[in-house]
């Protein structure tokens, strides 16, 4: 089988771990920063997509100024499998409730989500989560949560009582860092429902 090819937003933040983990489980990365990176004359370059986290009011001002974002959204509506952790989270997202003057969002997770939610309790903590498929050691940083969800998104997992992790059809959400760690179960996941 030819080795899958993972689209990773190449725009501000931690972009450079998602690639080396995605090039540890055998996938070819694929940066992306332009319209090209993602659609060639044949379509599609990728086979799916990783949006990394950051500072979300910049990755999205940044998608809109290179021309990334429609292209992008659209794909992901269709079905491209998607990974959104923490701000790619927030990108996918249907709805910001604290969004910064200007932020928009994809609209492609039918969830709300607040910015910052766990405010200074944990800024940044590394910690083991229990996830709805099976256990992951992964990075909190400035964390959202889920607020409220539709009835075609299914939690993955909770910390404090709040939802961190969703997935409904291709996209899944998180919104902690699994490559911070070096976790994989996220990735693996990603990987393997590429059809
Ligand atoms: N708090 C950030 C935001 O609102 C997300 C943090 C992260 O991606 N680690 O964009």
């Amino acid at each position: 089988m030819t080795r899958p090819r993972v689209g990773v937003v190449a725009l501000q933040g931690g972009v450079r771990e998602h690639i080396e983990l995605l090039a540890s489980l055998d996938a070819v990365p694929v940066p992306l920063k332009q319209p090209t990176d993602l659609l060639g004359p044949d379509g599609l370059r990728v086979d799916a997509v990783v949006l990394p986290g950051g500072e979300s009011s910049t990755i999205d001002r940044l998608l809109k100024m290179f021309g990334l974002g429609e292209p992008l959204s659209e794909a992901i509506a269709a079905g491209l499998p998607t990974l959104g952790t923490c701000a790619g989270l927030i990108q996918l997202a249907a709805r910001i409730e604290d969004p910064a003057p200007g932020q928009g969002c994809f609209g492609v997770l039918d969830v709300s989500v607040r910015r910052n939610a766990f405010g200074r309790q944990i800024d940044s903590a590394e910690t083991r989560l229990e996830t709805a498929w099976g256990p992951a050691q992964v990075a909190f940083i400035r964390a959202p949560e889920v607020v409220t969800y539709g009835s075609s998104v299914t939690p993955v997992a909770t910390l404090h009582d709040r939802i961190v992790a969703v997935t409904q059809g291709s996209i899944t959400g998180i919104a902690f860092h699994p490559e911070l760690t070096g976790e994989t179960l996220f990735h693996r996941r990603l990987l393997d429902s590429i059809a």
